[in-house]
């Protein structure tokens, strides 16, 4: 059973709402605190006013197998974002705004959709500049019965103010760890406090849902989920994310390592960044979280690779 239908049963989903909502007259949804008032349609740096705006949504079988079951997770893509990543994998939607403006009534539609479709979640993509749009949007989905899961799948800038509003709400939180340095964080995102402020949301997202939990059918249930993306040249800061999650977060931390990176948006103008990473970057990456305790990745490392590390 989803986690915000007893909220809903108690009345406490509204006073929920209220809480979101009320954070938009000066907007401090986020770490940047940016003060402006959404509910009149003034935009900060996330450039969404009152409304939320979808770029698309539907069935995903893309993303973790856990995430995905049978019939895939229901992705939600909101446009905009909080971050300002330079390489972007997704910049048409984050960066260049591609999407249409959508209210209450047609996301709960769209939540109500998906689990007509047979998906296993509603999967949040870049949900931290909308939270009360999704909270008012699911009051609405939830009277109309919906019961799948939250997925709450974040770049990781995230406050833990509106983390708290969430409690009990989302099952499941898959949060980025993108750098662990401030000044590639500076560079790279905009955002010199990325590291401090993701790890704080990293640990108050796992005090609300713990570790990961996976049902026999292999579908995840309820708890923590991290992805990191290995950037070329070390940048991504693999070594101090794996160390902190296995000693301040769990060993049992779930943690998706990603190989996917490719140059694209502004990158090619970062030399650091204008090619993909080698098979040995990825594997160092893979072996440094075994090395530091990690026993749950996405995808675990050859033996192989550890021995030669190893010699
Ligand atoms: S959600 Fe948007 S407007 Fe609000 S503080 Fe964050 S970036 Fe600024």
């Amino acid at each position: 059973m989803a986690a915000y239908l007893e909220l809903y049963r108690s009345g406490k989903l509204r006073e929920r709402i209220e809480a979101a909502v009320f954070l938009l007259e000066s907007c401090s949804l986020c770490p940047h605190s940016c003060g402006v008032n959404r509910l009149t349609g003034d935009v900060g740096k996330c450039r969404t006013p009152r409304e939320a705006i979808v770029s698309s949504y539907g069935p995903h079988f893309g993303e973790e197998a856990p995430l995905v079951g049978g019939h895939g997770s229901g992705t939600i893509f909101f446009t905009n974002c909080n971050l300002r990543c330079q390489f972007c994998q997704n910049y048409s939607i984050s960066q260049l705004g591609e999407g249409e403006k959508v209210n209450r009534e047609e996301l709960a539609d769209m939540m109500l959709s998906l689990q007509a479709k047979g998906c296993n979640n509603i999967n949040l993509v870049s949900p931290t500049h909308v939270v009360p749009q999704i909270l008012e949007a699911l009051e609405i989905a939830v009277e109309s019965g919906l019961q799948l899961p939250l997925v709450y799948n974040s770049g990781g800038y995230d406050s833990v103010e509106t983390l708290r509003i969430l409690d009990g709400i989302v099952d499941i939180y898959m949060p980025d760890m993108k750098y662990d340095d401030e000044e590639t964080a500076k560079e790279l995102s905009g955002i010199e406090s990325y590291p401090s402020t993701n790890k704080a949301a990293i640990k108050e997202m796992h005090q609300q849902v713990g570790d990961l939990k996976i049902n026999e059918q292999g579908v995840a249930e309820r708890g923590l989920l991290v992805r990191h993306l290995v950037l070329p040249n070390g940048l991504a800061g693999t070594k101090g994310i794996v160390n902190f999650l296995s000693g301040e977060i769990s060993p049992n931390t779930y943690v998706n390592i990603m190989d996917q990176y490719h140059p694209c948006y502004r990158a090619f103008q970062i030399e650091s960044l204008v090619r993909r990473i080698s098979p040995v970057e990825f594997h160092e990456a893979l072996s440094l979280a075994q090395e530091a305790g990690l026993s749950r990745l996405d995808r675990a490392c050859p033996v192989e690779i550890l021995r030669i590390r190893s010699e």
